[in-house]
C-alpha cells in the first residue's frame, strides 16, 4: 500500500512561479544560463529552502547539487529525485525545474506530515543538462556517471571564451566532492513530455520505460561544377541531385521503420549555391533515432547501401560517416512498477512511452536503478517561452513522484528481508 499523503498543489505551483522570476523574460518564459548569476541566485535559493526542512546539502567538483532527509536506516542508499534548474536562453517555466521543484515539494509534503521513509531521500539538482552554454548538454550528470571527467567539463567554452571552470568558481559552486562519490541506490526525474502524446491522448502520466538511441552521420557528396545552361543533362555530375535522392531516402528508412523510427536531415551545405552553377559539393547531416539499438544497425545498413549504391554508378564521389551514437536507454523495471503503481493508485490515466529527447536520468541509469515520469506540456511545446504545462498536471506529476519513491521505498525493505 502506498501511504495516502497529499502533496500541496498550491505551494508546489508558486514555487514554480516565483523561482521563474529569477532569469524571467518579458515574454513570461526564463533565461537562465548555467553557471550564471541567475544560476547563483536560483541554486543559493534551493539550498536555503533544503537546509530549512534539516537536510544537508552536499556539491560536488562539477557544481551537482544533493540534499539529503535523513530515512529511518542510515545503512540503505538514499533514494533520488534528480533534475536540473539550469534553461535555455529562451526556455520555459517548467522544462527541468519541475523535477526539482516537484522533488522539493515531496520533502515538504513528508516534513509536513513527520513521515519517515526507510530509506534516505536526496534531492539533486544537475548541472548544465541543456548544454545551451556549454555543449554538451547533461554534462554533470554525464560526469557523475563517468561519461565524461572533471578535466573535459572544466574545458568546455562558451562563445565568450570563458570556460566551464571558470564559471563554476566565479559562481562559488565548485564543490569538494568527487563527482560521482555521492551514492544512491535509485532517481526518479520527473519531467515534462516535450511532445504532443500525452496531450493528444488526454493521458495524465507517461510511464518512461527508455530514451530512444541516436545516431548521427556526415555525408558528402562530390559531382562537378558546370555551367546550367550549356551542360546537357547526360553529361552532368550534379551534386545536389545524389544528395536529394538520399535525403529522400532517409525519409523512406524513417518511414520503413513506422511508427518508432525518425530520420531527419537538419542541415545541408551546397556549394557554389550558385542558381546558374550545377552544384558540384553537398554536405548534409543524418539523425536516426528509435528505441532499440538493433533497429538502428539495420537503419544504418540501409543507409550506407544506399550511399554504396550511389558511389557504385561513378557518377558522383559520396563519402558517409557516423560522427556520434548515443545507445537506446531502458530505464529499470523495479523503478517503473513504482511510477505504475503510483499512477494507478492516484487515479491518472496513463501510458508507456519512450523519450524522445536526451535527460540526465539517461546519464544515471548507467550506474543506478532509474525511472522517469512526464506529465503533458501544451502543445508538445518546450524550448520556448510559451511552454505551459498546467496546475493540474504539475501537481499530478509531483503526486506520482511522491507515490513512487515511497512505494519503491517500502519494497526495498521487503526486498532485504
Ligand atoms: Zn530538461
Amino acid at each position: 500500500m502506498i501511504p495516502n499523503l497529499q502533496i500541496n498543489p498550491q505551494r508546489l505551483w508558486d514555487s514554480l512561479m516565483d523561482t521563474a522570476k529569477i532569469g524571467g523574460t518579458a515574454k513570461g518564459g526564463v533565461s537562465r544560463l548555467t553557471l550564471t548569476d541567475t544560476d547563483r541566485q536560483v541554486r543559493d535559493w534551493l539550498k536555503q529552502e533544503c537546509e530549512r526542512l534539516g537536510c544537508t546539502v552536499t556539491v560536488d567538483e562539477v557544481g551537482n547539487m544533493f540534499a539529503v532527509r535523513p530515512g529511518r536506516r542510515a545503512d540503505l542508499p538514499p533514494i533520488a529525485i534528480g533534475s536540473h534548474l539550469d534553461t535555455q536562453p529562451t526556455g520555459g517555466k517548467f522544462d527541468g525545474i519541475l523535477g526539482v521543484l516537484g522533488g522539493l515539494e515531496v520533502l515538504k509534503t513528508l516534513q509536513d506530515s513527520g513521515y519517515e521513509t526507510n530509506a534516505p531521500l536526496m534531492l539533486v539538482n544537475w548541472t548544465n543538462e541543456e548544454g545551451s552554454r556549454f555543449a554538451p548538454a547533461m554534462l554533470g550528470s554525464g560526469v557523475y556517471a563517468g561519461v565524461f571527467d572533471r578535466g573535459y567539463a572544466d574545458s568546455r567554452e562558451d562563445r565568450q571564451g570563458v570556460t566551464f571552470g571558470e564559471a563554476i568558481e566565479a559562481i562559488g559552486y565548485r564543490g569538494a566532492a568527487k563527482a560521482g562519490s555521492v551514492t544512491f541506490g535509485a532517481m526518479f526525474e520527473l519531467h515534462i513530455e516535450q511532445g504532443p502524446i500525452l496531450e493528444q491522448e488526454e493521458k495524465v502520466i507517461g510511464v518512461v520505460e527508455g530514451v530512444q538511441g541516436m545516431r548521427w552521420y556526415e555525408i558528402s557528396v562530390t559531382g562537378r561544377e558546370a555551367h546550367t545552361g550549356s551542360t546537357p543533362m547526360p553529361m552532368r555530375h550534379d551534386a545536389l541531385v545524389g544528395a536529394a535522392r538520399l535525403i529522400d531516402r532517409v525519409e523512406g528508412i524513417a518511414l520503413e521503420h513506422a511508427p518508432s523510427a525518425v530520420g531527419s536531415v537538419g542541415l545541408i551545405e551546397v556549394q557554389p549555391n550558385s542558381r546558374n552553377v550545377v552544384p558540384g559539393h553537398v554536405f548534409f547531416t543524418v539523425d536516426f533515432r528509435h528505441p532499440q539499438d538493433e533497429v538502428l544497425d539495420v537503419m544504418e545498413r540501409k543507409l550506407l547501401a544506399a550511399v554504396d549504391e550511389m558511389a557504385g554508378r561513378g557518377s558522383l564521389g559520396v563519402e558517409a560517416k557516423k560522427v556520434w551514437e548515443s545507445p537506446a536507454v531502458r530505464f529499470d523495471s523495479n523503478c517503473l512498477a513504482s511510477v505504475r503503481k503510483s499512477a494507478q493508485a492516484a487515479g491518472y490515466p496513463a501510458r508507456d512511452m519512450i523519450s524522445g529527447a536526451g535527460h540526465d536520468a539517461a546519464y544515471i541509469a548507467r550506474v543506478a536503478p532509474t525511472a522517469m515520469i512526464f506529465v503533458p506540456c501544451a502543445g508538445g511545446l518546450s524550448h520556448n517561452e510559451e511552454e505551459s504545462t498546467s496546475f493540474e498536471e504539475c501537481a499530478a506529476g509531483v503526486q506520482v513522484l511522491l507515490g513512487a519513491v515511497l512505494d519503491y521505498d517500502e519494497r526495498g525493505i521487503e526486498r532485504l528481508s
